[in-house]
Formats: structure tokens, C-alpha cells, sequence
């Protein structure tokens, strides 16, 4: 039988400790209870990956019912060991947040209020906006006469929700336009 760590802590850790408790005398039935009323009971384990970055710690997403109702760390996974750092650990939210904003917001300049747009209002206003501060800024050669083609006003931060494919075409676009500073969530 093949066994992964997971369980053979379970199984050892857990079986001795019962073994041992109730060769004390003492009543296991409370704590047997308990275990059966957490959330994750029932319910289907599903191991996937963290997609903030390029770290790739393995989680195990509890799904109940179709619903996700928990996301933790695998402790089978080599390089983490089970632990999630805040972002990874914030995971479930990606999900169900009622926070989460789904919708293109905009804040007009000296505006405290954000509007709901539709995305083509939005995608031409910043294409207007990025067109404006290139023609502005382009720069063509530097101090020395070099060539340089360069946009230094403008900085691009990137999802790490973007795949290997989205990134490649942003990052390509972003360079025909001339930008420099790029960056992306993953190192925050
Ligand atoms: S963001 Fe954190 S939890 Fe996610 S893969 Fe990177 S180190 Fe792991």
C-alpha cells in the first residue's frame, strides 16, 4: 500500500495518540464529535496550485455542495511543507470574496468617488491616456545620440492571474510602445 506523508503522519500520529489516550482511560468520544463537525467534513480534497507566484506552492481546496469552503497549504508538498505566505493564504478569496470588484471602476482626477464603467469606455480612455503620455514623453536618442526608443513615464505592473501566453503578449506590447519599467504583483 502506498502511503503519502500526509497520511502516515495521520495514520501513526493520530493512531497512536488515540491508543495511547484511551489506554489512559480517557473519554475520546468529545473529541471524536468535534472532529466530525468541522467544516471540511464531507467534503471533496482537491490538490492545486497557488497562482501568485513563481514559487508554485502546492494547496489542497476543499469543495462542498460545488462550492469551495476551504483552501490550505499541502503538506506533502516538498518546497513549502505545507505553509502559505499571506498572499497564498488569502487564496479562498480569489473565489468568494464580496469584495472582489468584477466590474471596470473608474475615479475621475480630484474625484473621492468610483464610477462603474463598461469596458469599452474604459479600454479606449486608457488607450487615449497612454497615446497622450507617449506622445509627450517618447523619447527617440539619448544625451549621447543614441538610439533608445524609449518611454520612461509610463509603468506597467502585471497579474499574476495572467498565464505564461497573456504574459508574453503584454510583455511584447508593452515594449513596442517603448516602456521600460515593467513589473509584476508576484514580487510585492
Ligand atoms: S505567493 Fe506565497 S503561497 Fe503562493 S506560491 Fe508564492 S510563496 Fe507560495
Amino acid at each position: 500500500m502506498k502511503v503519502s506523508r500526509r497520511g502516515f503522519i495521520k495514520m501513526t500520529g493520530a493512531g497512536a495518540a488515540c491508543l495511547t489516550l484511551s489506554r489512559l482511560g480517557i473519554d475520546l468520544g468529545p473529541a471524536q464529535a468535534y472532529a466530525a463537525g468541522l467544516k471540511i467534513e464531507g467534503s471533496k480534497e482537491v490538490i492545486s496550485i497557488c497562482p501568485f507566484c513563481s514559487c508554485g506552492c502546492n494547496t489542497l481546496v476543499h469543495v462542498k455542495d460545488g462550492k469551495i469552503i476551504n483552501i490550505e497549504g499541502d503538506p506533502d508538498y516538498p518546497v513549502s511543507g505545507g505553509g502559505l505566505c499571506a498572499k497564498g493564504a488569502a487564496l479562498r478569496s480569489l473565489h468568494v470574496s464580496e469584495k472582489r470588484i468584477t466590474k471596470p471602476m473608474y475615479r475621475a482626477p480630484g474625484s473621492d468617488k468610483w464610477v462603474e464603467k463598461d469596458w469599452n469606455w474604459m479600454l479606449d480612455r486608457i488607450a487615449q491616456k497612454v497615446k497622450e503620455q507617449r506622445d509627450k514623453d517618447f523619447v527617440l536618442k539619448n544625451a549621447d545620440g543614441l538610439e533608445v526608443n524609449r518611454l520612461e513615464s509610463v509603468f506597467s505592473l502585471g497579474s499574476s492571474q495572467m498565464s505564461n501566453e497573456e504574459c508574453a503578449v503584454a510583455h511584447q506590447s508593452l515594449r513596442s510602445l517603448g516602456l521600460v519599467h515593467i513589473d509584476h504583483q508576484a514580487r510585492v
